[in-house]
């Protein structure tokens, strides 16, 4: 996986090099390139911002040195990501989407964003994390990354792990448990050290269901639509729960 992230302030992707993204890097998994758009700039204090045409506050990043950067990492023909508030709200599907595709380009816009002639002429396409807005794309750049790098084969320990998560299964995740057994009187459901897996299966599926029928009703409805190949405990487990009131 490559992804060449262009940014002001390439000293705030710390938390994308170290932990797992860092090890993942370490073993060749993924390829974090990080690319100053400051170097590209002409002016002789590495301004990259100036003030937006038609007056309003704030400053707006530049074409020239975006445009320098984004030849220098060869950006023409590959996928370029602008984080923005204003583009389609970051999903699953998307970060599956872009999993697979495997190389990309990330742009971190910053102050009141960039001129509009960088996303025209580069074809970009807006993402953003959500309905709130932020100070700069640095931070919606490394929800990205981190989101789709643990889709790449290996990045995770446990392979199985990151289908059997809230949201990629199509459901919320039922709670989890670890020792001790016992905690300040709270004590860890019986069936999960029954040492009975088909049982424990059948639990965090109840679990899930519940909790997603709970808080995420139209995620739940949604599973119901679609699910097929259910067991017939789990199909039983999912007519009984459509019935209960939450
Ligand atoms: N003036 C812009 C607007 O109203 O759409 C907001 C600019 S914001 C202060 C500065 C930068 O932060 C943006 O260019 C973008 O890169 C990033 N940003 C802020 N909120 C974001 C969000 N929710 N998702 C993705 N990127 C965001």
């Amino acid at each position: 996986m490559n992804i060449d992230v262009l940014t002001l302030f390439p000293e705030m992707f710390a938390p994308v090099t170290s932990s797992i993204l860092g090890r993942a890097a370490e073993k060749n998994l993924i390829n974090i390139r990080l690319t100053d758009i400051r170097d590209f700039s002409n002016d002789k204090h590495n301004k990259a911002d100036d003030y937006p045409f038609g007056g309003g506050g704030g400053m707006v990043m530049m074409a020239d040195p975006i445009f320098g950067a984004l030849e220098a990492v060869k950006a023409q023909g590959r996928k370029i990501i602008y984080m923005s508030p204003r583009g389609k709200i970051l999903d699953q599907d998307k970060i599956s989407e872009l999993a697979e595709l495997g190389d990309f380009v990330i742009l971190c816009g910053h102050y009141e964003g960039i001129d509009q002639r960088v996303i025209d002429y580069w074809d970009m396409e807006e993402i953003s994390i959500g309905d709130y807005v932020l100070t700069g794309g640095e931070l919606p750049a490394m929800v990205l990354i981190d989101s789709v790098a643990r889709l790449v084969p290996e990045v995770l320990g446990n392979a199985g792990s990151a289908l059997d998560e809230s949201i990629y299964s199509g459901l919320l995740e039922h709670p989890q448990y670890t020792k001790p057994r016992s905690y300040r009187g709270l004590d860890v459901p019986e069936v999960l050290v029954s040492g009975n897996h088909k049982l424990i299966d059948l639990w965090k599926f109840r679990e899930s269901l519940m909790l997603t029928k709970k808080r995420r009703p139209d995620m739940f409805d949604e599973y119901v639509k679609k699910a097929d190949g259910l067991s017939k405990e789990q199909a039983k487990i999912v007519e009984e729960i459509s019935k209960t009131e939450t």
